[in-house]
């Protein structure tokens, strides 16, 4: 009997359930909105019933293989608890392996949500060809993943490949996780933006980043995008921060664990052409492994699937 599995990817906005085979074909799926303001058992429900939902409509065609959830945030693994989420408020020190287990009556795998999108790139993605890499989504904030010898790496407590949150600028802009100068801050959506709004307000601004502000549209990562692929200086500027920051990470990332490829994944990949020169010069320039022998930095060939598809392969590994 072919097999399937159930994966999850739990965001702060959007909730999503597939059922994918063991081929890596999703042949069916809930998009939900999180709706996080109801509450987390509201969100908990909805979850759970998303999931008895697409087992009970397979289950007598197919062999349930097992199920995966995907969550955003740093996770106690051994517990099962949420210890934080920016993307989750109120759920801090929230044992929700216990509360969907509890839903659910059947055993699950839970995991980070950049850590279950890395292993969705290693099984079916950009990565499905090699043993060992190290993933980087960048949307709203950065979130990595650490695949080594095709498995995940968690570290002691499951708290591993908190990538977005490593220091590059002592001293630098705020971060939301409280520390100063983190690559989410200098690379993240909400880092352009942010970049965009200091340099207006240090009366710097080139002409079509100023009308973009004068114009009353909210100031987007996407709008500053579309001006920089415009020409435009200011926010070129911004995007060449992008990339700096990012090669100064991967540099680190290469000297310390010498793994082939890197992955990019998460919205803000859209503006790719807009940093990736600065990102390879700013390898380049700090990695001497690099320069010796250059890596892979790829783009995610999964996009915004990546998670749901690694949550599934969590059963089926
Ligand atoms: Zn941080």
């Amino acid at each position: 009997m072919t097999r399937f599995a159930i994966g999850v990817d739990l965001g702060g906005t959007n909730l999503r359930v597939a059922a994918v085979n063991e081929n890596g074909g999703l042949f069916d799926h809930l998009s939900l909105e999180t709706l996080v303001e109801r509450g987390r058992e509201d969100v908990v429900n909805r979850l759970t019933n998303g999931i008895l939902e697409l087992v009970n409509r397979w289950k007598d065609r197919y062999q349930l293989a097992g199920i995966g959830v995907g969550v955003p945030g740093i996770i106690r693994m051994r517990e099962g608890i949420l210890v934080a989420s920016p993307n989750l408020p109120g759920w801090e020190n929230f044992n929700i392996r216990g509360h969907i287990a509890r839903k659910l009556n059947s055993p699950f795998f839970l995991e980070n949500d950049a850590n279950a999108a890395a292993l969705g790139e290693k099984w079916i993605g950009a990565g499905k060809n090699v043993n060992h890499l190290c993933f980087l989504t960048m949307g709203t904030g950065i979130g990595g993943g650490l695949i080594f010898d095709g498995k995940i790496w968690h570290g002691v407590s499951g708290m591993a490949a908190e990538l977005g949150h490593v220091t590059l600028y002592p001293g630098g802009r705020l971060c939301a996780c409280g520390n100063k100068g983190c690559l989410e801050a200098y690379a993240a959506a909400s880092a352009v933006v942010k970049a965009a709004q200091e340099i207006l307000q240090a009366g710097t601004a080139s002409e079509g980043l100023q009308k973009l502000a004068n114009s009353g549209l909210k100031m987007t990562s996407a709008r500053v995008y579309e001006l920089a692929k415009e020409g435009d200086a200011s926010a070129q500027e911004i995007f060449n921060q992008v990339g700096r920051a990012l090669g100064m990470a991967i540099a680190n990332f290469i000297n310390i664990f010498d793994i082939s490829t890197f992955i990019l994944g998460g919205g803000a990949v859209e503006a790719w052409d807009a940093f990736e020169k600065s990102m390879f010069e700013e390898v380049a320039l700090r990695s001497y492994v690099w320069r010796n022998d250059p890596r892979e930095i790829l783009k995610s060939s999964l996009g915004s699937q990546a998670g749901i598809f690694g949550a599934a392969y969590l059963a089926f590994q």
